[in-house]
């Protein structure tokens, strides 16, 4: 009888990177009885400002909570102008929306972050505050954005949510301005859902505690008109034991994403480039497809061999019909990231990939675009 092999498990584009250390602080709560907001936040608030190195983390239910908390906190509202980049997930682009501000949008550079040229040549008497997103697991170029800030005292939020760990210059990201991090099932650290406001200001921290927790200090004492934001202490424990182990996951990703490069460099895809000075942690592995190839042919082809593959994103984020005419959209030209949202494609390059896997996924994507 001969044995016929099984079919090679599908190479998936993301997956968490969970262990023993997840599932025994999970139980740990589970037996304690707190489930809601309590010890393990505090451990988890703790972690994070290590992580982002500021003296202060606050933590919230999702990613998205944390960028329209910041915003509030910091007082943008309507008729404020808030730049950001046209190349993310909508999330950033709703919050602005949320805090009733107009979202403008400073095309990219070829890293696919915001060019501070671009966002100088946007500042204006309404601009209140920008927002880079440091996309793919880059820091956006946070010292050229923050001298731009500070000459005309703009607010700064970063929208860190797919860059837990990076650096510019041995600077972590959320430390520049108000960081905003992501916990959601396909990032770099994941509680399930959960989001963090990380900050070196008391007061802006105070201000997001209260707008967390229904605006109270005190039990039924409402010092304003808050939200109910709150992360879990289940959640906290998710994602506790992968922020104690983040330098070895951002690791694994970097050793990913240079084993990729190797095995692509040469052909005629783009592969990605990290400039000077920045440390990416790699969320996503993002490649340009030659400006000739059929991007859909490549996926499903990709598919068929096994490999699934990401397209973050297929537009520029204000190019679809809710926001096409919301009056608080400014469709800005941004012609670099448009050419992205056309050409773009992430690869496989989360810390559970084995050898083989790398290797199944380049020589997949060389196949297919071959094909
Ligand atoms: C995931 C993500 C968010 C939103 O985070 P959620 O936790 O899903 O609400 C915001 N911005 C970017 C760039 C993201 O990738």
């Amino acid at each position: 009888m001969t044995a016929i092999a099984p079919p090679p498990v599908a190479v998936r584009v993301s997956e968490p990177d969970l262990g023993p250390d997840v599932e025994a602080l999970v139980l740990e709560v589970l037996r304690s009885g707190q489930l809601a907001q309590g010890p393990m936040v505090a451990r988890f608030e703790e972690l994070c400002a290590t992580m982002a190195g500021t003296r202060h983390a606050v933590a919230v239910s999702n990613g998205t909570a944390s960028l329209e908390v910041a915003l509030e906190a910091m007082g943008v509202g309507p008729g404020d102008e808030v730049i950001t980049s046209p190349l993310t997930f909508a999330a950033t682009l709703n919050a602005i929306l949320r805090a009733g501000a107009t979202a403008r949008f400073a095309d990219v550079t070829s890293d696919c972050t915001v060019d501070p040229r671009s966002v100088a040549s946007l500042v204006g008497p309404r601009t209140a505050a920008i927002m880079p997103v440091h996309l793919y697991g880059l820091p956006a170029d946070m010292h050229a954005l923050s001298a731009l800030a500070h000459r005309h005292q703009l607010a700064m939020v970063e929208d860190a949510a797919q860059s837990h760990g990076a650096e510019i210059k041995g600077q972590p990201v959320g430390s520049f301005g108000v960081g905003s991090f992501s916990f959601y099932a396909t990032k770099n650290v994941t509680a399930g859902e959960g989001g963090v406001v990380t900050t070196d200001s008391g007061t802006i921290a105070d201000r997001v505690r209260l707008l967390r927790n229904q605006g109270m200090r005190q039990r039924y004492h409402y010092e304003e008109i808050g939200r109910n934001l709150r992360m879990t202490d289940l959640q906290a424990a998710v994602a506790i034991p992968q922020l104690e182990r983040l330098a070895s996951i951002s690791a694994r990703r970097q050793a990913n994403a240079a084993a990729l490069s190797e095995r692509l460099r040469g052909s005629e895809i783009v592969i990605p480039t990290v400039p000077p000075g920045r440390v990416c942690v790699w969320h996503q592995y993002t490649v340009l497809l030659p400006a000739w190839s059929d991007r859909e042919l490549v996926v499903d082809a990709m598919a068929a061999a096994g490999v699934h593959v990401g397209v973050y994103y297929p537009a520029v984020v204000w190019d679809h019909d809710v926001y096409r005419r919301h009056p608080h959209v400014v469709p800005d030209p941004a012609p670099v990231a448009q050419e992205i949202a056309r050409r773009c494609l992430s690869l496989p390059v989360h810390p559970r990939l084995s050898e083989a896997d790398v290797d199944r996924v380049a020589e997949a994507l060389r196949a297919a675009v071959r094909a």
